[in-house]
């Protein structure tokens, strides 16, 4: 059970006045097909769509592999969030509030740690912001901002301030402010001080010390780390948080959640290298912008890409570290993983000596959209690059370079390798005969690695007599039931546990609302997370037969589940009445309660066909 610490009136209210297809849309695409809408899974990758929301029902079900569930369900998924919290990110966007008092209970400890954090990232971002606009210190760092093309609305959108040069700024104004040097280290914007040759000493000091300071936000836009970046040639030129409770810098990006609207919109995303590369092209109205945290591109980091977009632009400066850490992923892992993601990987190559910045400032937004139009694949752009790399070096390099090349190319589907190794052969020079035998024993040195099987959230077991159950509970969850055609039904008159626990669920229901909406349904599945998936499934799978026979199909349903119970009673009977025989018991009152079974079966199975 989920711990229900907001009033459950304010939770349906909230429930009544957010829209699933509107939240639905801020992280995929979606399309009308009849009365729902589809779109592809964010939870598993496919490339027909089988992910479907239901305005009607608000739920949301994906057909491929299980995943479903209400508003709130979706939230707590997609975001990694508790219920809780979830339910406070709608509220916020509808405009209702959520007592507080439901935020201090909540039991989650782990949730609170991370509310507190999140509130203190916050404050500091406030104090590094006043420090940037408001104090005589922050003045260089506005210069230096506006030196860079900074706009003064852009840098508060982007909330940069400035952590003054001072060994305890940050902290003393924290502490004044109530958290302690313990909230302060597990943000990771102090560090404990540490004794030295025989020197106790207590406290701790600001991580960030005269720097630009870039907060870095989730999904929600609220501060979970912060990067510095000096004013001149210090080392390290930049520098992030930690990792913390809400920090993973090998899986977020910078500036996600200014660009996740456009990049579904646009159906792309870019990933450059910088921060003030992601500002410039923001504020030059290039959007679909994000930058790693300081880290190479990832597996880790196509969780929170895939839900956005399919389609992934990589901008390069071609001398940069940047290039060669690709070239090492791609050749190891990028390319597989990508592509069996079914995520189209482009290579945005800029100007020498340019970064997107001063493409943008010289050129405007155009120059840079010329730029991204002439992106070329992944691939090609491995192959290019490790092949002009090749002509300069020694023979043994160059073949080494071409097995590498080779390896990667066979990880790519048959057409694609024909097409590489002709290019190759073209740009090198050499019979494509020769290439191809060099290619044989390259991919047999490199197998590629499996893939990880999705795991499939399966249906329940559906044998003849689950199917009945089944059926009949797809008939009441999407309200085409009337209480009377059920007979009487018992709850315990059913075999499978989890249409048992179901059923009783519509048993419990208020005598005047009995077997009305699915609307019970959802706070049922809030309540007991594991039967979402089958709950949104019978609420969203389309019916088996027409409207107008549906009263028909339901008392077959009810017949055909006492028949089965009968059978069972039957066999039951059947198996006691032997062992009396067997001990010598008289079996008479045994024989006609199997003939009272025996005809009433009959009775049923012509009932129900
Ligand atoms: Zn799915």
């Amino acid at each position: 059970m989920n711990p229900r610490t907001i009033p459950e009136d304010i939770i349906q209210q909230i429930r009544e006045r957010a829209d699933i297809v509107e939240t639905v849309s801020a992280y995929l695409r979606l399309n009308k097909a009849g009365q729902n809408f589809k779109g592809l899974c964010p939870f598993h990758s496919e490339k027909t769509p089988s992910f479907t929301v239901s305005p009607s029902r608000q739920m949301f079900h994906c057909f491929g592999c299980g995943t479903g569930g209400d508003i709130f369900s979706f939230v707590m998924k997609i975001d990694g969030e508790s219920f809780a919290s979830a339910v406070r990110q709608i509220a916020d966007r509808v405009g209702i509030q959520v007592p507080s008092v439901g935020m201090r209970q909540e039991r989650d400890e782990t949730g609170q740690r991370r509310e507190t954090l999140l509130q203190l990232n916050d404050a500091a971002t406030e104090f590094f912001e006043t420090s940037l606009w408001n104090s005589s210190l922050g003045k260089k760092g506005m210069e230096y901002l506006h030196a860079r093309g900074m706009q003064e609305e852009t840098i508060r959108t982007f909330r940069l301030g400035f952590a003054r040069p001072s060994w305890d700024a940050l902290a003393q104004a924290m502490r004044t402010k109530g958290w302690t040097d313990a909230d302060l280290v597990d943000a990771g914007i102090a560090i404990p001080r540490e004794s030295q040759e025989g020197k106790q000493r207590t406290g701790v000091y600001d991580r960030f010390r005269d720097r630009i300071i870039f907060p870095i936000s989730d999904l929600q836009g609220r501060v979970i780390g912060f990067g510095g970046r000096v004013l001149d040639d210090t080392q390290p030129k930049y520098l992030n948080s930690p990792e913390t409770l809400l920090f993973h810098k090998s899986r977020q990006l910078y500036a996600m959640e200014k660009a996740r609207t456009e990049a579904t919109r646009r159906n792309a995303l870019m990933v450059v290298e910088g921060y003030f590369d992601v500002i410039s092209l923001h504020q030059a109205g290039i959007r679909n912008v994000v930058a790693t945290l300081g880290t190479a591109l990832t597996s880790s980091h196509l969780p929170l890409i895939q839900r956005f977009s399919k389609n992934l632009k990589l901008v390069f400066d071609p001398d940069s570290a940047g290039i060669r850490a690709a070239l090492r992923t791609a050749a190891t892992e990028m390319l597989d993983l990508f592509a069996g993601r079914g995520i189209s990987v482009d290579v945005v190559t800029l100007p020498d000596q340019r970064d997107p910045d001063t493409v943008v400032r010289e050129g405007g937004a155009m120059a840079f959209d010329q730029l991204v139009d002439g992106a070329e694949t992944l691939i090609d752009f491995v192959i290019r690059h490790s092949l002009s790399q090749a002509t300069d070096q020694s023979i043994e390099a160059q073949v080494k370079n071409l097995d590498a090349v080779l390896a990667i190319i066979s990880r790519t589907s048959d057409s694609y390798q024909s097409l590489y190794l002709k290019q190759i052969a073209e740009r090198l020079g050499i019979d494509e005969h020769v290439l191809r035998t060099q290619h044989r024993g390259a991919s047999e040195k490199t197998s590629t690695p499996a893939r990880h099987a999705h795991k499939m959230a399966g249906p329940p077991p559906s044998p003849q007599s689950g199917k009945a159950e089944e059926m009949l509970l797809q008939l009441i969850i999407q309200d085409k039931v009337s209480p009377e055609w059920l007979d009487d039904l018992q709850a315990s008159e059913f075999v499978h546990r989890d249409y048992q626990e179901l059923f009783t669920w519509v048993q419990a229901m208020p005598e005047d609302e009995h077997i009305t909406s699915a609307k019970h349904f959802i706070a049922f599945g809030e309540q007991n997370p594991e039967y979402e998936s089958l709950i949104s499934r019978l609420a969203l799978r389309p019916l088996e037969c027409e409207e107008h026979d549906i009263e028909r199909a339901v008392r077959e349903c009810v017949s055909h589940i006492r028949a089965r119970n009968l059978d069972d009673q039957f066999s039951e009977r059947t198996r006691q009445m032997r062992i009396a025989e067997r001990e010598g018991r008289p079996a008479e009152d045994m024989h006609t309660q199997l003939e009272a079974l025996r005809q009433a079966k009959s009775a049923y199975a012509q009932q129900s066909g």
